[in-house]
């Protein structure tokens, strides 16, 4: 398919999928249905693998399991090799695969065509294994602002981008899992800062097998949490990562910042099953500060709830 036939068949698309979104829940329009949705969606948290203390990865999970914690967010790099391990590490417990961190070589916008063939042949390596493990999907940033030489901010790269998305995309879903893109912030990656500007691009791969997610810590350039994942509804939000406002240590660790009722209003409001998943430092006691971290999102998921009350 040539780009211009693409763009066409993108642009047929993207207004069907904007004339058939629902939004469930809160914002259904009735009350009833939609303090109903809010009560039965449940916080499932994650974390990555450097989060939980212990020595040992059963030492971590089974500290995540004392917790409630049901999702483990590995790293890509490797992953291969691990599949077994990991499988065997979560047999009989309460805890699943919630997503792979990147972890692959290369970019998918670098210029040089050696370094974007090292992004395909890993990328999928780790899509295949994050399949094999029931993963939601593998996080991926389009290009951070340090990787050069890139290809330049243009129309032209965003019609490129969705295109190898889409095989991208088509490749995840054949392995039974998806791409999930990361929205940072122009400190990080001028290309792609918004969480609804990620969506737009899944959106546009079209493929069932691209989405996005958010980062509470990236998203500094929102001008709403609750307004970031709305944007990207059900339909496209596949993940969202956690840390404290601050500093990106443990959520609760920079005081009253560390805030996330608006945007748990928005994932209860969505219906979002997915996964919260930590992704940060510790400034202290891990043992302390992911336990007292745990409890103060449980207790702001429950004041979020408030959203559905009559
Ligand atoms: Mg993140």
């Amino acid at each position: 398919m040539d780009r211009r036939s693409f763009l066409k068949i993108s642009a047929i698309g993207s207004a069907a999928i904007a004339a058939t979104s629902v939004l469930p829940g809160c914002a259904s329009g009735s009350s009833k249905a939609g303090k109903k949705a809010c009560e039965v969606v449940p916080l499932n948290i994650s974390f990555q693998e450097g989060i939980a203390p212990g020595e040992t990865l059963a030492e971590k999970l089974d500290f995540m399991e004392n917790l409630g914690v049901v999702g483990f967010e590995p790293g890509g790099r490797g992953l291969k090799g691990r599949v077994k391990d990991i499988q065997d590490a979560l047999k009989g417990r309460n805890i699943k695969v919630s997503a792979i961190c990147a972890g692959f070589d290369g970019f998918i916008l670098a210029e040089d065509p050696a370094v974007k063939n090292q992004f395909d042949t890993t990328m999928r390596e780790i899509i295949e294994a994050a399949g094999e493990l029931g993963s939601t999907g593998v996080i991926m940033v389009p290009a951070f602002n340090g990787q050069k030489p890139c290809l330049p901010h243009t129309m032209e790269t965003r019609d490129y981008l969705c295109e190898e998305l889409h095989k991208l995309g088509e490749f995840a879903k054949s392995c039974g899992t998806t791409v999930i893109l990361e929205p940072l912030n122009r400190g990080e990656c001028f290309y792609m800062r918004l969480v609804a500007d990620g969506a737009a691009i899944a959106r546009d791969a079209k493929s069932e097998g691209v989405k996005v997610m958010g980062d509470f810590w990236h998203m500094q350039e929102e001008t709403s949490d609750y307004g970031a994942f709305m944007s990207a509804g059900k339909q496209y939000l596949q993940h969202v990562h956690i840390a404290s406002r601050g500093n990106r240590k443990m959520p609760g660790e920079n005081g009253e910042v560390d805030n996330y009722v608006e945007g748990f209003k928005a994932l209860q409001q969505l219906g979002y099953d997915k996964y919260v998943s930590f992704e940060c430092g510790c400034g202290g006691d891990r043992a302390t500060l992911v336990t007292a971290a745990v409890n103060l999102l449980r207790a702001q998921w429950e004041e979020a709830k408030g959203c559905c009350k009559e």
